[in-house]
């Protein structure tokens, strides 16, 4: 009998991870060595396990240096269109991998370590996550940036070096506690500060209107000290740069008239100027108007944007130099988009500088800033739309807030010539709303100052023009277009599920990696008994590295044959976790019932954060924990239901349970998720979706066939018209039996012996004020998992739905959302042309 294969030798038999030449590998050796003796300064008697990872890391960075030299002279000489993403997020995860898999070195890699002795997968399991984002708008841009590179765009993502990113979330005694998020401690081996592009931000001060123009004096000075971390393309030599900014104080910060006794004081307030890149504030579609965040927009538009104008000034064409004097020409040279309101401070930045700076007339600024600007849209939630406080911004950006107001006089002067007499028109446009606090609405002020606004699916895009932006919409509807959100399929299937990249690229080749629409040749063999029993393989070998991880990290251990039913995602009232709550109640009360019946076993996992300040989410999270108290210790259920709550939840942990899911949770209410990318990363790693036509499912369901997912409950129109004629939450109550015991139990303490009404905010909240209709659609949902019980006791019809699913997941690649950006909106053209490699392709 032959000796089944270890794990490294499996991993090494895929072709996706790259080939491990002799001469590669005893290169990676050599060069690991050299790394732990003159960077780590270790030999093997005293180094630990993260001095190996370093040792690793630096080994495989040097493969990108000379690559993004060389490409940042490229565009040095070429002088292409430049792209800025402008993000106060990047949930960038972790990057070792994703390094090795775009360089074709994770074989090698893989071998090098092998030979030296040690575990790869160990050590990459060292690496922090880069957690500077809270979800989906974070890990977008991420994505954005994975495409942009392999796409051969000149693009850079703009943000902040957050000290602290997203925090840790700890289960102590079934509640949610933050934990602060370090990730810096050991140092981070990606990163390269350049303290030779610092540039100053001016906070606070006031306006003087001289004969020489407008100055902004009396100003506090904030350094913004840059940090470039590289992002390869895959396997293309092209390596973009995201530059990060970390606020330092000047030297002279509050020293300029300190005495005795000042001057410790002096240095001490460091931190005050510090602060403003200490930490991410951690809401998820929520907006929170703190001074300090208002700071952390300003700082990193306005370091941004010195860094864009200096580089389109010194830009050379060809090989004559040519210093740009003036700012004309900035559209064809650069486009800026903005990753929600979030940085719409660049409008009036960029507006500042032209006329202040540049001394440009009004008219011929305004007309270089909007066609330098473009705005995505990410929420129709109004609690989530910025509106900032007039005080505020008069306190801290006073002439930011004089320009808003020319900006909005001349855009009403417009809507008044176009709709006279309409004045409640002009009230609802406007970028000021008056009220007992003026404030100022960022998406008047982004949709105004660009010259593309986007939704991010194509239901989305359709909500926002039809309501929250209908009257921009109807002025200017040129503007309006979507670009339906995708995730990158390196991170996303070659990274985390190399299993199933390896059974694709054996049936259809390995081209689908950076043509991801290729998926559709996978068709041909749906009724292929190889492929089904390869792709049933791959996920039960998932779902069993899987329980062992939770066994291992988490002391659980759950039924490797029972269905991964899965929701993973931030904990909000909107995504109805509270839904997915009364179905595992609902389905604990039929075994109790039954408990004979032939039941399709399930281990329900739900995992995610809450915003620190969000209590019903917290609550919710409570109620998770303790239902699983009651079900998991319940001795008729047994191992036909678990439920999990999957503990800090974020990249890696995504990258770990996605593969090995059965069934992916999509069940907001119809209107309220405007995409989702979570949804495609299930999709893309076969699992089935159940699922509300909401966000990109509608287009999962259109691209896989709507019979190949699980649509349940109420469309948009539905709950529009639920809206106007009344939701009353107590008829369901009263009229649905299983609904009504569900709740009488979290009502009356059935999951919380101790404490009988620690439930009461939430079943006050779904009886009588429940603005996402959660028993609205309790009845669908029920009858659609029924529907999946059943299929799943077919697994060869189960897998051939997931074959459909897999073949239709080809729009939903980053890669065709970013040609859609470039093309139509940015006006440059993606490439897949590899540039040369550098001679030595390890410097
Ligand atoms: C993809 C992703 C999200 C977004 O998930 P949705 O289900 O679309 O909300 C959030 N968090 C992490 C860690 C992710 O990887």
């Amino acid at each position: 009998m032959p000796k089944p294969l270890t794990d490294q030798e499996k991993r090494k038999q895929i072709s996706v991870r790259g080939l491990a030449g002799v001469e590669n590998v005893s290169d990676l050796k050599t060069n690991f060595n050299r790394h732990l003796h003159f960077t780590l300064v270790k030999d093997r008697n005293v180094a630990t396990k993260r001095d190996y990872y370093f040792a690793l890391a630096n080994t495989v960075r040097d493969h990108l240096v000379g690559r993004w030299i060389r490409t940042q002279q490229h565009y040095y000489e070429k002088d292409p269109k430049r792209v800025y993403y402008l993000s106060l997020e990047f949930y960038m995860g972790r990057t070792l991998q994703n390094t090795m898999v775009n360089l074709a070195l994770e074989n090698a890699c893989d071998e090098a370590t092998y030979q030296l002795g040690l575990d790869m997968e160990e050590l990459q399991d060292i690496e922090e996550d880069a957690g500077l984002g809270n979800g989906g708008l974070g890990r977008l841009a991420a994505c954005f940036l994975d495409s942009m590179a392999s796409l051969g765009l000149a693009a850079y993502g703009y943000g902040i070096r957050y000290e602290f990113g997203i925090f840790n979330q700890k289960i102590v005694n079934g509640w949610q506690v933050e934990e602060a998020d370090d990730w810096l401690r050991y140092g981070n081996p990606w990163e390269k500060a350049r303290p030779e592009y610092m540039r100053p931000v001016h906070f606070y001060g006031r306006v003087e209107h001289t004969p020489e123009g407008v100055k902004w004096v009396d100003t506090q000075v904030v350094l913004a000290l840059p940090y470039d971390t590289p992002v390869p393309g895959y396997r293309n030599n092209v390596v973009n740069t995201m530059r990060l900014w970390s606020a330092k104080a000047p030297c002279d910060f509050n020293l300029k008239d300190f005495n005795v006794g000042g001057y410790i004081q002096a240095v001490l307030d460091r931190n005050l100027a510090e602060n403003i890149s200490r930490v991410l504030y951690p809401n998820d579609n929520f907006f929170e108007g703190k001074e300090l965040r208002l700071k952390q927009e300003y700082f990193v538009v306005a370091a941004t944007l010195q860094d864009i104008v200096r580089r389109f000034k010194s830009s050379k064409f060809g090989s004559t130099e040519v210093v740009r004097v003036d700012l004309s020409t900035l559209p064809d040279k650069v486009a800026i988009q903005l990753n929600d309101t979030h940085p719409a401070l660049a409008i009036p930045e960029l507006m500042r500088i032209l006329l202040d700076t540049e001394h440009q007339t009004w008219e011929k600024a305004w007309d270089i800033v909007t066609r330098t600007c473009a705005y995505t849209n990410h929420t129709v939630l109004p609690e989530a739309l910025e509106r900032w406080p007039i005080d505020l911004f008069q306190n801290l950006l006073p002439r930011h807030l004089e320009i808003i107001f020319e900006i909005n006089r001349r855009h009403l002067e417009r809507i008044a010539n176009l709709y006279p007499g309409d004045h409640d028109r002009l009230r609802r446009m406007s970028l000021v709303e008056e009220g007992d606090q003026k404030k100022i609405n960022m998406a008047h002020l982004c949709i105004v100052g660009s010259h593309a606004v986007n939704g991010v699916a194509r239901i989305h895009s359709d909500i926002i023009k039809a309501t929250l932006f209908k009257d921009f919409y109807e002025v200017d509807p040129h503007k309006f277009q979507n670009k339906t959100n995708g995730i990158t399929p390196r991170r996303w299937l070659v990274m985390c599920n190399p299993g199933l990249a390896e059974v694709i690229a054996e049936r259809i080749g390995e081209d689908y990696i950076r043509d991801l629409g290729q998926l559709k040749n996978l068709l041909e063999f749906v009724d292929d008994d190889s492929l089904i029993r390869d792709i049933a393989k791959i996920k039960q070998e998932n779902k069993l590295k899987f329980s062992a991880y939770l066994e291992e990290h988490y002391k659980v251990k759950i039924n490797p044959n029972s269905m991964f039913d899965v929701q993973v995602k931030r904990i909000h009232e909107y995504k109805r976790q509270l839904l997915n709550c009364l179905h595992i109640i609902t389905l604990y009360n039929r075994i109790k019932k039954e408990p004979n019946k032939n039941w399709t076993p399930r281990t329900i996992m739900i995992g995610g954060k809450a915003a620190p300040g969000y209590h019903t989410a917290k609550l919710i999270i409570r109620l998770i924990t303790a239902v699983g108290d009651i079900v998991n210790h319940d001795e008729v259920v047994g191992d036909r239901l678990k439920v999990i709550f999957l503990e800090n939840y974020k990249v890696t942990l995504a990258e770990k349970i996605i593969p090995a899911s059965d069934l992916s949770e999509q069940i907001s209410t119809a209107g309220t998720e405007a995409s989702g990318t979570g949804n495609m990363k299930f999709m893309l790693n076969g699992a089935l979706t159940i699922g509300t036509m909401d966000g990109a499912n509608v287009e999962m369901a259109e691209e896989a066939g709507e019979e190949n997912l699980f649509i349940f409950g109420m469309r948009v129109d539905d709950v529009d018209a639920m809206d106007k004629s009344g939701y009353d939450a107590m008829e369901y109550y009263n009229r649905i039996p299983e609904l009504k015991l569900a709740m009488d139990q979290i009502a009356g303490g059935y999951f919380s012996p101790d404490q009988h009404d620690l439930f009461k905010d939430i079943v006050n909240i779904l009886l009588h004020h429940d603005r996402f209709k959660v028993f609205a659609d309790y009845e669908a949902y029920i009858k659609c998992q029924d529907k999946v019980s059943a299929l799943y006791k077919n697994p060869k019809e189960w897998t051939k739905m997931v074959i459909h699913n897999i073949a239709g997941c080809g729009k939903f690649s980053s890669d065709r959302t970013i040609a859609q950006y470039a093309r139509e909106i940015w006006g440059m053209e993606p490439s897949l042309e590899r540039i040369p490699a550098p001679d030595d392709p390890r410097q």
